[in-house]
């Protein structure tokens, strides 16, 4: 029994659209780096990597926190959240 790869959740849909965010992000940071008013969406930025990160690993879909699985309708709401619902309640305060 392999404990690699959780074939839970799908992960295409949510690379392609992890890929989709992060080429907006990206864009927005270069405009936003000729602004000086602007703000520079870094922390977006780095989760999105850090969420394409772990589907490369083949830990996507998995609580940094708690190690459980991510409730589905959680990761469609924001597909970068590295918490299940009740960790990102503690981390929440
Ligand atoms: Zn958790």
């Amino acid at each position: 029994m392999s404990q690699k790869s959780l074939g839970y959740p799908p992960l295409a849909p949510f690379r392609v659209e992890l890929e989709t965010l992060y080429q907006q992000l990206a864009s927005e940071a270069r405009l936003a780096m000729s602004d000086p008013r602007a703000v520079i969406p870094l922390h977006d930025l780095r989760r999105c990597v850090q969420a394409l990160e772990r589907i490369g690993a083949d830990q996507y879909g998995r609580c940094l926190d708690c190690g459980e699985c991510i409730e589905l309708s959680f990761l469609k709401a924001d597909p970068t959240t590295p918490y299940c619902m009740a960790c990102t309640g503690k981390h929440l305060g």
